[in-house]
């Protein structure tokens, strides 16, 4: 039998269990830990020479929390049910034991993990552990009592934003929440601590099943609670835009849960969670942010065969916004970095990047001056070539212009050796253009990062026609080295992120051009679940720079005698551009955005500092006598990105189904709930995504004309699968 949990009773009469999942990296919660933690309680439970119990890791971390594929597997509410009262009974009987339990955590202990340390009567934490309850961020909530003990321990107030958020804390602070009760150097020395407050307990209960048990703070009943339980639906909906139901089966389980005994307590909870088992909500975001996202950072779409590959030394050309970025975070992941530009003071600029963001974060606390300036020593800013010798890559983020691409692209070739790897970071040009000024396009490859590169955690690949395997590996391999999240995809005009993300944009656009409420259209995009409404987005990328793209689109396309398809949001933008509402860079745009220097958000006009809606939008573009319904607009909207995404998947330009999903909403936000652009068709099912897109094309345009690939899917009962 494999054992999850090793036995040691001591002298004493403390029985140590120590938790180790074997072959695993992580502990976590499945049938094999489930069947220890039953030998455990029994054990507790019947054994006279047992007196207490001090449960702890063998592992780095306590538990990272349950199996995710045992909770995909489920494929009903009662079975979701069912699953949720075994742990339940299990942890019931353990707290009930009469017997003292300790818990030593140390690492990561999340989800079902703290569950089971809140079944223990003392909770020792070892300096830098971190405890939290992640689940609604996969839309589960914490179905082994989570929702009962943690309120009834640190009081619902504080306990509805760890549970509503997923956040997490740390050990100092989970100590002055009362989470944990005291603090320990090392794992063993808490464990000592452990046997010594065992000792001093023999007959340990938990507060709750006390006859006098009152929440800290109050319950479900009180002024107080019930104030702050009255409007928090409210404030999480105007997060979530209600698109996220577990926040509200969380909010239900610990209200509800409040007006009861413990017990019948722990059956509302299983309820609530099953309910988001079994929700559509929660099998998205589990699919594509769980399962396909693990996919990928384990590989998925690297070509196999080739030997992994580690970049020691990095060249950068272009210090500006991008190139500043990308070297920030190279040199974070240990890089030498070589940060070229046309003049010293440019190159500086970009290492000084680095220097404010380190500079800021050691305000807040973070990191070490040793850690920063060891940082910023492995960045070396310079205006010669020659520094380039020895790069395994280069990447150049020189200004959106072929001919500058094509200058720096031979420049730094002359200097690096025959095996290293050239990237462009370009947003726009297609990659086997680009490689023609490459004397060795098969080592040519598109590395397109996202703005701000410190913080968004995507990067798209683009495979030329040229480009190499071994080359993707690379690319591939560097991504990961600097812990991004790589996806892969082939050469074509805006390649897959931006064309797709281009088509949200512009729908509302277009829904301005028809006379639709500027409000409602903002309001359509974060109903949808997107994280900005299109006029504001349009506003942060600059309408001059949108201009520009599909002007030098059409223009590419003539001169390849193909015909280009004029957006109807096209028209809109050139409006504004004519009369210099260029966007945030220039302080107006769709929005006024109050501050002088057109960053707004904070100081300004008016009093608030927030960008508002430009009154003069409803006279340039009158309204409609009539207005649609927000459904309309949502799902044009979300029908735009999806069908352009299936028409990228047809063309051959998406290569995975999964680098699909992931790199939707790792790169400009797709609204998470729906698991991603392909889940979305997936999730609908093909037949309803081709009904009610033709509807919209008869409305809208052709351009929401079902893409032939999900056609045949609703013939033949197919979907997106990799
Ligand atoms: P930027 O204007 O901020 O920076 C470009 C830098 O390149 C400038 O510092 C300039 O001095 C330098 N440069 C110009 N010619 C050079 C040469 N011959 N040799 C060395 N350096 C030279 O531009 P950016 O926003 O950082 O964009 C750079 C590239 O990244 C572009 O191709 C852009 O399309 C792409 N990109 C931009 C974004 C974005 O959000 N800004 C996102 C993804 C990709």
């Amino acid at each position: 039998m494999i054992e999850a949990i090793q036995f040691e009773l001591g002298d004493d009469g403390i029985l140590l269990a120590t938790l180790d999942l074997p072959g695993r990296p992580m502990n976590v919660l499945n049938d094999i830990t489930s069947a220890a933690i039953e030998r455990m309680v029994q054990r507790v439970e019947t054994d006279p020479a047992v007196l207490g119990l001090v449960l702890s890791s063998g592992k780095k971390d306590f538990l990272a929390g349950a199996d995710l594929e045992g909770i995909r597997d489920i494929a009903s509410a009662q079975q979701a049910f069912d699953l949720s009262m075994v742990m339940k009974r299990q942890l019931r009987r353990l707290e009930k034991s009469g017997k003292p339990a300790v818990a030593v955590i140390h690492g990561m202990c999340f989800g079902g993990g703290l569950e089971l340390t809140l079944a223990c009567h003392h909770r020792i934490a070892v300096d830098g552990a971190r405890l939290g309850t992640p689940e609604v961020k996969l839309g589960l909530l914490p179905g082994g009592g989570g929702t009962q003990r943690l309120p009834r321990l640190v009081g619902m107030q504080t306990a509805m934003p760890l549970l509503c958020e997923g956040g997490e804390v740390r050990a100092d602070k989970a100590l002055a929440i009362g989470l944990v009760h005291a603090l320990a150097p090392s794992r063993e020395a808490a464990i000592a601590q452990a046997r010594a407050w065992c000792g001093a307990h023999p007959k340990a209960q938990q507060p709750w099943d006390a006859p006098k048990f009152r929440y800290p703070g109050g319950d479900s009943r009180s002024p107080a609670v019930a104030q702050m339980l009255a409007i928090a639906p409210a404030m999480a909906a105007a997060k979530s835009w209600n698109n996220y139901p577990a926040i509200t089966h969380v909010m239900s389980s610990v209200f509800e849960g409040g007006l009861v005994d413990f017990d019948t307590a722990l059956l509302i909870e299983s309820r609530y969670f099953a309910a988001c088992v079994v929700s559509p909500e929660s099998r998205n975001l589990l699919n594509t942010l769980w399962f396909q996202l693990n996919a990928i950072k384990k590989g998925a779409s690297r070509p196999k065969g080739v030997p992994a590959g580690k970049v020691g030394k990095l060249g950068i050309l272009g210090a500006g916004m991008m190139g500043a970025g990308i070297a920030y975070v190279s040199a974070k992941a240990g890089i030498e970095v070589v940060l070229l530009d046309t003049t010293q003071a440019a190159a500086d600029q970009g290492k000084a990047h680095s220097q404010n963001l380190l500079d800021k974060a050691l305000k807040r606390g973070r990191g070490s001056a040793e850690q920063r300036d060891a940082l910023l020593a492995r960045i070396t800013p310079t205006t010669s070539h020659d520094a380039l010798a020895g790069c395994d890559l280069v990447i150049e983020a020189v200004f959106e212009d072929r001919a500058v691409k094509a200058e720096v692209t031979k420049m730094a070739e002359a200097k690096i050796g025959e095996r290293a790897v050239f990237a462009s970071n370009t947003s726009t040009l297609p990659i086997t253009g680009l490689a023609a000024a490459s004397s060795r396009p098969a080592r040519f490859i598109g590395l397109h990062f996202f703005s701000p590169v410190d913080r968004m955690p995507l990067v798209e690949i683009i495979v030329g026609r040229d480009t190499s395997n071994e080359t993707l590996a690379r690319g591939f391999d560097y991504v990961l080295q600097i812990g991004k999240t790589p996806i892969v995809v082939n050469d074509s005009r805006g390649f897959y992120t931006s064309r797709v993300f281009g088509t949200y944009v512009m729908e509302g656009l277009a829904m301005l051009a028809e006379g639709v409420h500027p409000r409602s259209i903002e309001v359509a995009g974060l109903q949808a679940g997107m994280p900005m409404p299109p006029l504001a987005l349009q506003d942060e990328v600059s309408l001059s720079l949108a201009l520009h793209v599909a002007e030098q689109t059409k223009k590419d396309l003539a001169a390849a005698g193909q015909a280009s398809f004029e957006h109807p949001g096209l028209a809109v933008v050139r409006r504004m551009c004519e009369i210099g509402r260029l966007g945030r860079k220039v302080g107006q745009g769709f929005y006024d955005w109050p501050a002088a220097d057109g960053k707004g958000g904070t100081g300004g006009t008016g009093g608030t500092g927030e960008k508002a809606l430009w009154p003069g939008l409803t006279t340039m573009f009158p309204l409609a006598p009539q207005q649609p319904a927000q459904r309309e607009l949502i799902d044009r909207l979300m029908f735009a990105q999806a069908n352009e995404a299936a028409r990228c998947w047809q063309e051959g330009v998406l290569r995975s189904v999964a680098d699909a999903n992931v790199g939707s909403i790792l790169g400009w936000g797709f609204a998470p709930f729906h698991g991603g652009v392909l889940q979305f068709i997936n999730a609908m099912g093909a037949t309803r995504f081709v009904a009610r897109s033709r509807e919209l094309a008869a409305r809208h345009g052709e351009r929401f004309a079902p893409a032939a690939v999900v056609v045949t899917q609703a013939e033949t009962g197919g979907r997106f699968a990799d």
